[in-house]
């Protein structure tokens, strides 16, 4: 048995667990050929360096509930250990690998001072709501805030406990937020301890909180523009109406663009006329979900994913398109994932020979994370940026990516390729430079 052959056992051995196949895994060694990387140097950045197993527990209604938690730190030979915390029903420790390994591919791709990292929260409030609410008496979003706000907390502790601040620098993921990323603050008082802190807090950055959202309507501009698309002859469907969709729709909206169709975990509302996008971020900031905003046009996510749009931008959870329901896809022309990794290996090929181009997850979706860099930035450094300068700096990125992508895309054979391969040479770099390899 080869070296690199043990070392991969050896630590699928000692979780008693094998890791799936991995879209990430895939284009990194696909990508490792093409660099001519040697497969027990590419192992050492495909890897993660350390996976830490919490168990959170909390008292709620008179009972101990053990919530299961993760941290993956990924990479960090270009800067601390960087990503979100998902906090969702579907978390495991090889979703969080492979999500932290994606943000090593995303803050490189972005050239950011910064390496991968991913936290995980393993609960399913609406499961758990139904076991208590009798006991309980109170209504599922003040169920779900208390006990999100215990976990969060009992989160935190430990972080703290364990050295991990300025280490590892978290931000919010699918179901967290600001609220989450200020408890990490009202504990240390350092600024620097996290990204995503809400507007007021000491090292708040403004533009924060659209810019994932802004990045993604910006990168699907710039691909209109590549290929000749006047925005308003260009229809759009979003699925996800939380951070990242419901500002990615907005600023498609601002720039002419028809969102015809967007649904949340709750419903869905369809217009093919477009529908009234800021009427529906009201209604979605007082209600939490787009359902109810109008009865007569309504939409789950298989009439969506159908529907005959220019643009299909998933911005929810992972995994949502594979070889099952690819055939099934309405979209014409791109499909942008705001999401991370939401289509699977095997559809991004099938996608291709459709003639569907696809704008991937560390491209589209990278304006959190570079707006996270100032934001760290402000924190350690005591600069400031106003929100001119985020959304300049947003901008110049994103112009830079894509021209760095497209510059390798023949190559490569798609952007996904060309994207991995940008981020993968700069990390080797690193890691050479730093002799970690
Ligand atoms: P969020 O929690 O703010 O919103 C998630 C949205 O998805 C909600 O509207 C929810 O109702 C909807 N949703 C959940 N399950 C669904 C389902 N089965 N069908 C339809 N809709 C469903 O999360 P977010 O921060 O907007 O993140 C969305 C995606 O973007 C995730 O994949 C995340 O990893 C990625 N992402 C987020 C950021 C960020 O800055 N927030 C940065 C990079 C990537």
């Amino acid at each position: 048995m080869k070296n690199e052959d043990r070392y991969l056992k050896n630590i699928e051995k000692f979780i008693c667990s094998r890791e799936p196949e991995s879209r990430s895994g895939i284009l990194m060694k696909d990508s490792a050929r093409r660099l001519g990387i040697s497969r027990s140097e590419y192992l050492q950045i495909e890897k993660p360096y350390a996976f830490i197993y919490q168990r959170l527990p909390v008292e709620i209604g008179g009972e101990v509930l053990n919530i299961s938690s993760g941290i993956v730190l990924h990479n960090r030979a270009r800067g601390p250990f960087k990503g979100g915390i998902r906090i969702d029903p579907d978390v495991n420790i090889w979703e969080t690998t492979e999500l932290a390994r994606l943000m090593t591919l995303k803050t490189s791709l972005a050239d950011l001072e910064l390496g991968g990292g991913k936290s995980g929260i393993k609960v399913d409030f609406h499961k758990l709501y139904e076991g208590l609410k009798d006991k309980l008496k109170v209504d599922f979003y003040p169920f779900m805030d208390r006990l999100k706000d215990h976990i969060m907390r009992e989160f935190v502790d430990h972080f703290v406990e364990r050295g991990l601040v300025r280490t590892y620098v978290p931000a919010p993921d699918m179901g967290s937020s600001g609220a989450e990323m200020m408890l990490f603050y009202n504990k240390t008082h350092d600024p620097a301890v996290v990204t995503a802190k809400p507007e007021g807090i000491e090292g708040w950055l403004p533009g924060r909180r659209e810019a994932t959202g802004f990045g993604t309507s910006y990168a699907t501009l710039k691909y209109l523009e590549q290929v000749g698309k006047n925005p308003a002859d260009v229809t759009v469907a979003v699925q996800g109406f939380g951070n990242v969709g419901s500002y990615a729709a907005h600023y498609l909206h601002r720039e002419g663009c028809r969102v015809v169709a967007v649904t949340d975990f709750y419903g869905g509302v369809y217009n093919p006329e477009g529908i009234d996008i800021p009427g529906l971020m009201e209604y979605a900031a007082a209600h939490r979900t787009v359902k109810g905003f109008d009865d007569k046009h309504t939409i789950d996510n298989a009439g969506l994913f159908a529907l005959e749009a220019d643009v299909l931008i998933p911005a929810a959870s992972g995994h949502v398109i594979d070889k099952g329901n690819v055939g099934a896809l309405g979209v014409k022309l791109v499909l942008v994932e705001a999401a991370n990794m939401p289509v699977s290996w095997e559809a991004m090929g099938m996608l291709q020979q459709r003639g569907v181009n696809l704008l991937p997850d560390n491209y589209v979706n990278a304006g959190g994370v570079i707006a996270s860099d100032l934001e760290y930035k402000q924190g350690v450094g005591g600069v400031r940026f106003n929100r001119q300068q985020v959304f300049q700096r947003l901008e110049t990125k994103f112009d830079t990516m894509w021209a760095e992508m497209n510059e390798r895309r023949e190559i490569a054979g798609s952007f996904s390729q060309a994207a991995c391969d940008v981020a993968m040479e700069r990390t080797y770099k690193a890691m050479r430079t730093r002799s970690l390899i």
